[in-house]
């Protein structure tokens, strides 16, 4: 039997009557909770929220799997001085969060080292193999098979020295199998007319697609797992106990819910919930920002990726969507939507036509641990609780096959992929 169908199959008598509860209807808890209640029948998704408010409704729509080498190689980290000193860099670290940072630095440091940093690379690389396949086979199965684009992207290089910087990237993808094309600034220009002549080069991604409406997908992704007998309750989790065979879940309200498998995926909200367990996840947050423009009067084919400037132009169901860029200012800080305005200056020099003048601007807290690579895995300390959080830059595009994962780890089945890069045992205390 195929794993795919395997993954399909109901669980076994011994975990029928299992009760699973699951924290945080984002792109990764809804789909959790989606795959959970299809095996397990009896689920309760708890969203302080509506379904898809967090980061989930306003990223960059990109199931970018040529994505998966770890942000924490040498040349991001010699940059950080200089992006200390520029507002406009597309690194800000908030001078005020700098002291709560240095050890989640220092981490994103150790995290480069040639040795480690292949690892990642590796296990990032596994993810990302199959994300295409299972958000489609997800996406289908919510009614969205047709709200994924075909066209795929392009990573744009304005100059030699760009292109040159970004090579080894470039190589490494080559070398994991993932397709792509370089392609001179000709011929982007046929393929894409609206970008300004005299690119020097881009490289065609062709899977990485786009999502017509990333906020669509976690809402419809919550309605058919209401509509497959699931249960949605909006209250905030206040606390996490541990109890014989599973955990208690506590809530604002006051409604204690009692959990064989309880699933914490609470976005960038985790660690809080995570350090209630006696585990604390050295979880930041890594802000970003969009500006949807509702009335681009140009037409465009590919998602783009300017990778010197950190951000992107998405084709969405809403018009185009342009942002991107970090912001560490942790959770709490009003948002600067000066940051969208400089990315959105970016694209108007590359999409010379573009019309922003009908436009909204949106920040959203990507949940970033520092190795760059997700958390998916079972609590070291607390039977029947995991986690799956941390995905950092590629949430939309991993949330499909964290949740066969995560599946795979609560229903006793062994993942057909190496789990221990994505292991809490990775953080030590
Ligand atoms: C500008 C930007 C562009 C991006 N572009 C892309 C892209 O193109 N491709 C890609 O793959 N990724 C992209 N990302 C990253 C992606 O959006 C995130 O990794 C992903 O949305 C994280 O999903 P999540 O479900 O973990 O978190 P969230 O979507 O934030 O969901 C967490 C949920 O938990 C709820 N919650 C928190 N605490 C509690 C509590 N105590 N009780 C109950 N509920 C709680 C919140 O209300 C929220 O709804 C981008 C992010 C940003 C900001």
């Amino acid at each position: 039997m195929k794993t795919a169908d395997r993954k399909d199959e109901p669980v076994t008598d011994g975990m029928k009557n299992s009760t699973a509860v699951v924290i945080g209807a984002g792109v990764i808890g809804s789909a959790v909770a989606h795959e959970l209640q299809k095996r397990l029948g009896n689920v309760t998704l708890v969203e302080r929220d509506e379904p898809g408010c967090g980061a989930s409704k306003g990223n960059l729509a990109s199931i970018a799997v040529t994505e998966f080498t770890p942000i924490s190689r040498p040349s991001t980290w010699l940059s950080i001085p200089g992006w200390l000193l520029n507002p406009k860099s597309p690194v800000k670290i908030k001078p005020s969060h700098v002291p709560r940072l240095i050890p989640w630095i220092w981490q994103f440091i150790l995290s480069g080292r040639p040795s480690k940093f292949r690892y990642l690379e590796a296990n990032g690389a596994a993810l990302c193999r199959r994300a295409l396949h299972d958000t489609k086979k997800l996406m289908g199965e919510i009614g969205l098979a047709n709200d994924i684009s075909d066209a795929g992207c392009m990573a744009i290089y304005a100059t030699e020295r760009e292109f040159h910087s970004d090579r080894s990237r470039l190589e490494a993808i080559k070398s994991y199998g993932f397709p792509i094309d370089i392609i001179d600034g000709r011929e982007l220009h046929d393929l894409e007319p609206e970008i300004v002549p005299g690119i020097f080069k881009a490289a065609r991604l062709p899977e990485n697609k786009t999502v017509r409406d990333p906020y669509l997908y976690v809402k419809k992704l919550a309605e058919t797992f209401t509509k497959n007998g699931g249960r949605i309750l909006k209250d905030a989790v206040a606390d996490l106990d541990m109890r014989d065979g599973g955990a208690t879940v506590r809530l604002q309200s006051g409604q204690a819910l009692d959990a064989d498998i309880a699933v914490l995926c609470a976005g960038a909200h985790s660690g809080k919930l995570a350090k209630k367990l006696g585990e604390p996840i050295p979880l930041e947050t890594e802000r970003g920002y969009h500006t949807q423009i509702m009335a681009p009067g140009i037409d465009l084919g590919h998602s783009l990726i300017w990778p010197s400037r950190a951000f992107m132009v998405s084709p969405t169901a809403g018009g185009i969507r342009v942002g991107g860029t970090v912001e560490m200012a942790g959770l709490n800080a009003a948002p600067d939507y000066g940051r969208a305005r400089i990315t959105l200056r970016h694209a108007r020099k590359l999409l010379p036509r573009l019309r922003s003048e009908n436009s909204t601007e949106w920040m959203g807290h990507r949940p970033a641990l520092p190795d760059t690579v997700p958390l998916i895995s079972a609590s070291s300390r607390v039977p029947g609780v995991f986690y799956a959080t941390g995905h950092g830059h590629l949430g939309l595009t991993q949330a499909a096959t964290t949740a066969l994962l995560i599946c795979d780890l609560a229903l006793g089945r062994r993942p057909d992929i190496d789990m221990s890069a994505f292991s809490i045992d990775r953080f030590s205390w």
